[in-house]
């Protein structure tokens, strides 16, 4: 079999759709294509009795105890405004203070940003090299100001999964909230809001095999019962939480995405699994200086996130054009700033500059892996051929003594 190229390994970017969603999502383009809120007649209905059937499959998705805790948005972007803006303004005569932390996506920390200049108050909390949070700076951030705690469940980036219950029990405790941007760990790690104590979740469709432009905000109704202020106003859809015309076919596709996920996630992570280990395997057993960024076990199944010592990430990311990966994130990869995530892990910048993330998934196979690794090792061997700073490294120079000029 030839394969076909660029391979793609991005999977954290977004997914391949799974062609069992697209089945499911068809009728609702041009048969079911009712307005869920047309209570008038059968096609509203029909659309209707869709939307609520997919509720149901992803509150019990996210171990919620009722489809009249999913708020659907245009995706986790949207969830996570909806979430820190929503909660701050609604609580602001509470309190003023946020705690999240360095590593979130930029629809967390550009919110928190937004807010700041509103006059809240945000506390981002650092991560140790492997990326992770500890629970008890969370708890050591908590004022009597505090209204909400913003954590990611695995980061986009490195793929590390966090501390999430234990989190949980402290916010719990301290009696203030708790929102989780869940989109890159739900279905691929356990994540359950009744057990963890969530409150508030982001999840969105097109990282777990939907389509894009459909996600969903979890909004906790009991105990406690957490309230937003809205941030579209219109016609008061989703119990006045956001306002719009549901997207009907996507939601189906979504629910669809989720179910498959619940089904065979558990096997599907094993297979990740070892593909990712096969391809770190391969990687490191031919090449010196590469390192693992992220924690080595508490991880997302498909990430694989590398640094290529002594070659240049440019240079790297045009020799590699045979596979489709990030260097960073892809929100940022249009800059040519080192990664935020693997800075504040405490990378220096020559390394965050020459890492790779490799998202395996679903469509991805054994031979792609065994074609990528050889590109790889391939490649960067020969940059590193041409790179003087590998050969003064290979005769045993110590690069860190040398005092270079113009420093
Ligand atoms: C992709 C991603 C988002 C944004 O989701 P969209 O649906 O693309 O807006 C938010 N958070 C994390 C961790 C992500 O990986």
């Amino acid at each position: 079999m030839t394969l076909e190229l660029p391979i793609y390994m991005d999977n954290n970017a977004t997914t391949q759709m799974d062609p069992r969603v697209l089945d499911a999502m068809l009728p609702y383009f041009t048969k079911v294509y009712g307005n869920a809120a047309s209570r008038t007649h059968r096609y509203g209905w029909e659309a209707e009795a869709a939307v609520e059937d997919a509720r149901e499959v992803l509150a019990q998705f996210l171990g919620a105890e009722s489809g009249k805790e999913i708020v659907f948005t245009s995706g986790a972007t949207e969830s996570n405004n909806l979430a820190l803006k929503g909660a701050a303004e609604y609580y602001k005569s509470k309190g003023n203070h946020i705690i999240t932390t360095v590593i979130e996506h930029k629809a967390v920390l550009d919110s928190c940003k937004r807010l700041e200049k509103e006059g809240f108050e945000v506390t981002y909390l650092p991560v140790d090299p492997q990326g992770r949070v500890n629970p008890e700076d969370v708890r050591a951030a908590i004022t009597d100001k505090t209204i909400l705690v913003s954590v990611m469940l695995a980061n986009n980036e490195v793929g590390t999964i966090q501390p999430i219950k234990e989190i949980g029990k402290i916010t719990r405790e301290k009696g203030v909230l708790f929102h989780v941007d869940a989109v890159q760990g739900v279905g691929k790690t356990p994540f359950n809001v009744q057990e963890m104590n969530v409150d508030l979740a982001s999840v969105t469709a097109h990282k777990i095999y939907g389509p894009k432009g459909v996600g969903l905000l979890y909004v906790r109704r009991k105990r406690p019962r957490v309230r937003l202020a809205a941030q579209m106003d219109g016609g008061g859809h989703e119990r006045g939480n956001r306002s719009g015309t549901l997207n009907v076919s996507s939601i189906v596709g979504f629910a669809r995405a989720a179910e498959i996920m619940m089904a065979e996630g558990a096997e599907e992570n094993i297979r990740l699994i070892s593909l990712r280990e096969r391809l770190h395997r391969s990687i490191s057993e031919r090449l010196e200086e590469v390192v693992l960024n992220g924690h080595p076990e508490h991880r997302l199944s498909g990430n694989l996130n590398l640094s290529f010592s002594f070659v240049e990430g440019e240079g790297l990311m045009m020799a590699i054009k045979d596979v489709a990966v990030s260097s960073g994130s892809a929100c940022t990869s249009a800059s040519l700033e080192p990664s935020y995530v693997l800075r504040s892990m405490g990378l220096d910048d020559e390394l965050a500059h020459s890492s790779i993330r490799f998202g395996l998934g679903r469509f991805n196979t054994e031979e792609e892996v065994d074609f990528v690794a050889d590109l790889m090792v391939d490649k960067v061997q020969r940059l590193r051929d041409m790179s003087p700073l590998f050969e003064m490294y290979k005769s045993g120079i110590d690069l860190k003594s040398i005092e270079w000029a113009g420093h």
